[in-house]
């Protein structure tokens, strides 16, 4: 697979032939949109602007076959914008095949509601936080984690990844949505804790390669 980290808790993944992307809200330029010839899953966790912008998704889902899967707000937000089977309302608790993958919503901590999300496709398994406070996955198992540690959000901190972390038991985690002394912190807690997990710190629109 391979990723690549757009800032705030803005992921664009690819596994074989599939892409997906999570929280991208206006981190990617339109140019940039209009060069997915084909983007498969589009995620969202929740509607404050670091994650979901409406202009942006809309130019994405007149440019591509794209299936969004999004919390309640955003998929009334975005109704009559897309074809009603490619827009999915993600109940907490809930699963849904979409674009080539299972998609289960998790509720998370935040001012604003908020779902977080395991996503599975054969035997791969990520785990996204958005900007969420611990809430308890231990019944989601995750081979990675996208897992924020703070800054701007105040629900997530170095110490609520850490505790994702141990409930997901991923090998490989990214560190996001964070200060620089927030990601630095994760990483130490990180790599005393849990030694066997990988940790990464990824530089913004740098894809990363990783076997998982
Ligand atoms: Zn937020």
């Amino acid at each position: 697979m391979a990723f690549m980290y757009l800032g705030y808790a803005g992921v664009i993944l690819r596994l074989d032939d599939r892409a997906m992307a999570i929280d991208i809200a206006n981190l990617l330029g339109n140019e940039e949109i209009d060069a997915f010839s084909k983007l498969d899953l589009l995620v969202f966790t929740h509607n404050h602007s670091d994650h979901y912008n409406r202009a942006r998704a809309r130019r994405i889902l007149k440019t591509t076959d794209v299936h969004v899967v999004a919390q309640a707000k955003i998929a009334e937000d975005l109704k009559g914008s897309v074809p009603p089977d490619r827009l999915t309302d993600a109940q907490p608790g809930t699963s849904v095949d979409a674009g080539g993958f299972e998609v289960t919503a998790i509720e998370g901590v935040h001012p604003r509601p908020i779902n977080i999300y395991r996503i599975t496709r054969d035997m791969f398994s990520i785990f996204h936080g958005g900007d969420s406070g611990y809430s308890s996955v231990k019944e989601y198992p995750a081979k990675m984690a996208f897992l924020p540690t703070g800054r701007p959000s105040p629900s997530c901190s170095p110490e609520s990844a850490l505790r994702f972390a141990q409930d997901l038991k991923p090998s490989v985690v990214v560190a996001m949505h964070g200060s620089p002394d927030q990601l630095a912190k994760f990483k130490r807690l990180i790599e005393k804790d849990m030694p066997d997990t990988t940790i990464i710190i990824p530089e913004r629109y740098r894809t990363v390669r990783a076997q998982i």
